[in-house]
């Protein structure tokens, strides 16, 4: 493995549980009413919050992507300051420093960078969600983080706690760990999982270990 890429909300940062999801998906409803149905894998996010992100896949390549992915990232924004690290965030960071890595995350790419910074993590490849990549679960996303990074996707592993990632990560041809947050798995069958970020590291120190 020579590199790995992290999603954002849920497996470094927790985001979401300060992010009024309520009001944006108002918000959404406003700006672009009624969308189909994308048939978006099932994941544990709050309902308003899965909701945005599966207008977000909706809408992808649609004029008016933008404006929807404005109106939800200044509630992003908002959640920022409030946002708390995930358990081992910490010894992860020690733990990948000779490690490439990137972030690959649906949220909006001005609230990403400054979770990041107010969480003091030094990883500056970051590929939120944009207009021209169609957003998780599609690859997109993980194919830009690769591209950046100088990697094949088949030499990345991504890391995240939702069905989204994995799915994503199935479909770029990259690994897939599953971070379950001390919930039941609700990743595929025969996933390689792990409860949070300290049992990911040794995880990671451990599998680096035996490839020596
Ligand atoms: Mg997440």
């Amino acid at each position: 493995m020579k590199a790995l890429l992290f999603d954002l909300d849920w497996t470094l940062v927790d985001i979401q549980g300060f992010t009024d999801y309520g009001t944006a998906l108002e918000d959404v409803r406003e700006l672009v009413g009624e969308w189909a149905d994308v048939g978006a894998p099932d994941t544990s996010w709050d309902a308003p919050a899965r909701i945005c992100m599966e207008a977000l896949v909706a809408l992808a390549g649609d004029s008016r992507w933008q404006a929807l992915s404005d109106a939800i990232e200044r509630h992003e924004l908002a959640a920022v300051p409030q946002s708390t690290p995930m358990t081992g965030l910490e010894l992860l960071i020690d733990t990948v420093s000779d490690t490439p890595v990137a972030v690959v995350t649906l949220m909006g790419p001005e609230a990403a960078r400054l979770a990041l910074a107010t969480h003091e993590v030094p990883f500056t490849t970051v590929v939120g969600r944009l207009h021209d990549l169609r957003p998780k679960p599609a690859p997109d996303q993980i194919i830009e983080a690769c591209r950046l990074l100088g990697v094949p996707p088949s030499d990345t592993t991504m890391i995240g706690d939702s069905t989204w990632d994995m799915e994503a990560a199935n479909a770029a041809g990259a690994g897939f760990i599953g971070i379950t947050n001390h919930r039941p798995s609700e990743f595929a069958p025969g996933t390689v999982t792990v409860a949070d970020l300290t049992e990911l590291s040794h995880h990671l120190a451990s599998s680096e270990l035996r490839h020596r």
